[in-house]
């Protein structure tokens, strides 16, 4: 007997909450039930599982902006006492290469920020 000759299980829901059976022909045998591919319960996991990533990295990003976004305050006043304390120290000894460009970086992430 062909495999073409199965119907797919599940019972879908159509317009007004009425249910039928799927349509679609069968193409995988679960322990004894046939489905389709869109209702292949291995399938649904596979993608059940992988849109639970996405979620999960989008999640995880989304906290990562906002940790960012809630300590950037703190991290620009950081910014400007490091290059006050920098700017002072090098005004009172030698100014050397490497504390030129940290009062560089620190005056450019500043900028960045939209703050003087
Ligand atoms: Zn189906």
């Amino acid at each position: 007997m062909s495999e073409a000759k199965h119907k797919c299980c599940k019972t879908v829901h159509g317009d007004f909450s009425v249910k039928y059976p799927c349509r679609n022909t069968a193409k995988v045998e679960r322990n004894g039930k046939w489905y389709c591919g869109t209702h292949d319960p291995e399938k649904r996991k596979a993608r059940e599982t992988l849109q639970r990533s996405k979620w999960d990295k989008e999640f995880a990003e989304r906290q990562k902006r906002w940790r960012l976004e809630s300590a950037a305050p703190d991290l620009l006043a950081a910014c400007k006492v490091g290059l006050q304390e920098l700017e002072s120290f090098c005004h009172a000894y030698h100014v050397d290469a490497s504390k030129n460009l940290a009062v560089a970086v620190l005056r450019g992430a500043i900028a960045k920020a939209g703050d003087k």
